[in-house]
This record gives structure tokens, sequence and C-alpha cells, in this order.
């Protein structure tokens, strides 16, 4: 394995550095859980979709750029370093966008993806249900036909950016007398039709990321089916796929946290103290630990392999890294971390603040730790089940 990158892939680096340091907004953009935030943040994705930046890893013939994934491990390192805004399109490129491409008609196609690359649709997903987390086959939402529609009728919950999001790709029950995974369809879902609500969620930090949607006699046409009606397990898997195989969680931005670890631990006097020593330098490792993990990931990538279920690792990896650091840090600073005061030496007690909190979901989207544990367990190193 060559862990140097070549000339043109620095050169990329060089250009998206630049890029992302004239454009991004030098104000933090309110919080998405507001009208206001929510537009803020899609004009921003507006303006990275115009600059080529909307979904580098889509194929041209779809408004990307056809970047390998190295090129796109580029970009949301520098991305993440430089700490751009969230990506509120995020589910609709990574997810929405690469279904689409493989499952979709092209009427679909082309009513869809180019709204998705410029931001002008932000998608939301509807998998989780309230019984139905990482039991997802345990969903109850069902979807009845009704001529040349389904009327849907249940209740999705944590639906990330789904108060304000434009579109919802959801799984409903068509038949319910079928296997659990037998009688399941992928539908899109137009968040304005009458009978959706979407009800914010107000998390621990005061904001309101997601929402909780119900839907009564919603009616969807058929044509917004997404595969085919009672194969939406299948479709859901490789939409799933496609959220493992992407790079996720950039190591440039655990290196950066740490080194901002030491500089806090300085300002307070308390960098000859053993115990933080101790816990910054074990995170460092661990930083580093991560960064050849995904240094062998990308290469595997590169040549064309797929991860499968080995993507648990990284899952596992990153998110408890990011839980543990955020956490460091919350003990480090003390109060400075509670009072959101501006006094905390060297740091930004804000970020620090919402990061920690944000940071207790990690392990919990996206799959929780225990879920990628057992993955890890039963299909890489091929244990029995419990
Ligand atoms: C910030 C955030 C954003 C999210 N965004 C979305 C979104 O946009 N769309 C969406 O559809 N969902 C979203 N989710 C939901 C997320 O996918 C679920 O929370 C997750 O799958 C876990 O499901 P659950 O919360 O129902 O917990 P449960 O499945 O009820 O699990 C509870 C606990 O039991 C453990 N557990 C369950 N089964 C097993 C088992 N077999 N073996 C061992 N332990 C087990 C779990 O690991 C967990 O610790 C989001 C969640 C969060 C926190």
């Amino acid at each position: 394995m060559d862990l140097r990158y070549t000339d043109e892939q620095e050169a990329f680096r060089a250009e998206v550095r630049a890029w992302l340091r004239a454009h991004v907004p030098k104000e933090r953009l309110p919080t998405v859980g507001t009208r206001e935030g929510f537009d803020a943040h899609r004009a921003w994705e507006q303006e990275l979709g115009r600059a080529g930046y909307g979904a580098l890893h889509w194929p041209v013939e779809y408004g990307g750029r056809g970047a390998d994934v190295v090129m796109t491990a580029i970009f949301e390192e520098e991305y993440a370093i430089i700490e751009g805004p969230p990506r509120i399109t995020v589910l609709g490129r990574n997810l929405m966008g690469p279904t689409l491409m493989v499952h979709g008609t092209p009427e679909q196609k082309d009513r869809w993806l180019s709204r998705i690359l410029s931001a002008d649709d932000i998608w939301s997903q509807g998998f989780s249900e309230p019984d139905a987390g990482s039991d997802l086959a345990g969903l109850k939402t069902r979807a009845v036909r009704d001529g040349e529609d389904f009327i849907v009728d249940g209740q999705k919950i944590w639906t990330s950016y789904g108060t304000f999001s434009d579109w919802i790709f959801a799984l409903v029950r068509t038949d319910p007398e079928a296997p659990r995974h037998a009688g399941i369809t992928f539908l899109a879902i137009d968040m304005r039709s009458p009978g959706v609500e979407a009800r914010p969620l107000v998390q621990v930090d005061g904001r309101a990321g997601f929402a909780e949607v119900f839907f009564t006699d919603v009616r969807v046409p058929a044509t917004q089916v997404i595969g085919e009606v009672n194969r939406g397990w299948d479709v859901a898997m490789a939409t799933l796929g496609f959220e493992r195989d992407a790079p996720s969680a950039p190591a440039g931005r655990f290196e950066r946290d740490v080194a901002e670890l030491g500089s806090i631990a300085r300002a307070l006097g308390r960098d000859s103290d053993a115990g933080v020593r101790d816990t910054i330098g074990s995170l460092y490792a661990q930083a580093l630990a991560y960064r050849w993990h995904t240094m062998r990931t990308l290469t595997r990538l590169a040549r064309g392999e797929r991860i499968g279920p080995e993507g648990s690792v990284t899952k596992v990896l990153w998110s408890e890294l990011e839980r543990d650091t955020f956490a460091a840090g919350r003990e480090l600073l003390g109060p400075y971390g509670e009072v959101l005061s501006d006094e905390a030496p060297q740091t930004d007690p804000l970020r620090w603040h919402s990061k920690y909190w944000f940071s207790r979901a990690a392990t919990i989207y996206a799959g929780t730790s225990e879920i990628q544990r057992n993955i890890i367990a039963e299909r890489v190193l091929g244990l029995p089940r419990k």
C-alpha cells in the first residue's frame, strides 16, 4: 500500500482548501431546526453545487464529477477540518441519489437526481419507527393500494432534517400477510402532501435537528414506488450499503480535535497533569490508528473492492472516538464547557458544548455500536449467533 498522495491529488486538495477558505461562511449559520437556519444551509449547499462540489462521487452523466473515492475523501477531509456547515443534502446525495441510479425508472431519475445535486430538493430518510429501529423489519407504517395511488398511514421517528425537508424516502408495509421482510415497499413521498405532519423533536441542547413524521391518509402516486412493490427490503439494503461504503468521518477531523485538546490543556495549565496527558495521548494514538484504518479502506475501495460488513469496524471506531474525544473535552473544560462562557481559554466553548451533546448520538445513528459488534462477530469473524 502506497500512503502518499499523487501530485494530482495534492493539487486537488489545494484547490478545495483554497475554495473552502474563501467561501465557507465566516459566521456560524443559524440552526437547521428553524426555517431561517434551514434555508441558510440550503443556500450554502446551492453555492457548493454551483461550484461543482455538490456530489463529487456521482457519475458525470448525473451531474457529478465522477470523482474517485480518494478525491471524494480528500474533499470530505478538507470540509471537516475547516468545519463547513452540516450538509443537509447528505441523505439525498449519499443515499437516495445512488439508490435512484440503481433502482429508479428513467422518469424518476429525470425528476429527482438533478434537484438533489442542486440542493433544490432536500431529502430525509423515513426508516426508523417507534418500535422499529435496530429491528427495522418491525416497521408498521402501512400503504394500501387505491387505484393509481397508495394511501399511507403511520409514523416515522428520528427523521434527520425532517422538519423542513421537501421529500422523504420511506419504507412502508404493503403486504401485512407476507413474512416480515417480504411485504415492504420503498416509497418517495412529497413532504407537502396533505396528511403529512412533521413535528420537530427538541434535543437536550435545545435544538431541533430532527422530527417525528406522521402520515394520515397520505395519497402517494404509485409512480413514486422505487423498485418493485413488496420488494422494498432489497432496495433499502442497497441504500444502507451506500451508507456503509461512503467515506465517512475523515481522520483529519479527529487529529485536529485532539490537537485542540492539547492547546486547551496548556492554556489551563494542566498539560503536566499525568491523567490529562494520558487521556490526550491515548486519543491521539486512536486517531492515528483510525487514519491508517481509513487509508486501508480507501485503498481497497480504490481497487474496486466492496467493504461489506467490515464497514461496521469503521463505524464503531469513528463513533466511539468522537464520543470519547468530546467527553474528554468536556471534562477538561469543566465549568467552561457547561456555561458557554466566552472566557474559555483558547477555544470556542459553544463548539465543544454542542459537539459534546451531539457526539452522544454517534454510537446510535447509522446503526448502534451493539448492532455493529453483532455484525462484526457474526459476519466478519464468523462467530456463532448467541
Ligand atoms: C441523531 C440521530 C439521527 C437519526 N436520523 C435518522 C434518520 O434520518 N432516519 C431514520 O430512519 N432513522 C434515524 N435515526 C434512528 C436510528 O437509526 C436509530 O436510533 C437506531 O437504528 C437505533 O434504533 P432505536 O433508537 O429504535 O433503538 P433500539 O433498536 O430500540 O435499541 C435500543 C438499545 O438496544 C440495543 N439492541 C437492540 N437490538 C439489539 C440486538 N439484537 N443485540 C444487541 N443489542 C441490541 C441497541 O444497540 C440499543 O443500545 C437517527 C438516530 C439518531 C440518534
